[in-house]
Formats: C-alpha cells, structure tokens, sequence
C-alpha cells in the first residue's frame, strides 16, 4: 500500500512524530502539519516538552577528556616498559 505523505490521517501522522522529532527532521515542515491546525498545535505541545527535557537533561559533551586520559595512561604504559 502507497500511502501519499500529504494524505495521512492524524493517527497516522502522529504515529510517526515521535520518530520524525527524534530523527531531527523538522516536523514543522510536514504537509500534514501545513494542513492540520490540530498536529500543529500537537506539535507545539511536544516541541515545549521536548525542550523542557533538554533543559532538564542536557546531551553529554563528547567525552574528549577521557580520551585524553586514556591516551595519557596507555604513553605512561609504554613509557614504563621501554624503560624496562
Ligand atoms: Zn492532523
């Protein structure tokens, strides 16, 4: 079955929202949402949780510092047995 993205019924679209959010697609530019007052505001509802939960626990930084440390630790490693 073909299923014509600018025809989905709201269940449908908003089966798919969480994943079109999580992908970091921006579901603001979805047909259905340029044509449904209702997702919109669904969206916007979700837009402001999704927000308060970033705030609430921000991404983790790339951890560079244990890579540094990793890599300080293995040079001492090294260091120690060609000293040997
Ligand atoms: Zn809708």
């Amino acid at each position: 079955m073909i299923v014509d993205r600018n025809q989905l019924s709201c269940a449908e679209f908003q089966a798919q929202l969480p994943e079109l959010i999580g992908s970091g697609e921006n579901a603001a530019i979805h047909p259905h949402i340029q044509s449904c007052e209702l997702c919109r505001a669904l969206l916007a509802d979700l837009e402001t949780i999704a927000e308060a939960a970033r705030q609430l626990f921000p991404i983790v930084e790339p951890p560079d510092k244990l890579w540094e440390q990793i890599e300080s630790a293995i040079r001492q490693e090294r260091a120690v047995h060609e000293g040997c």
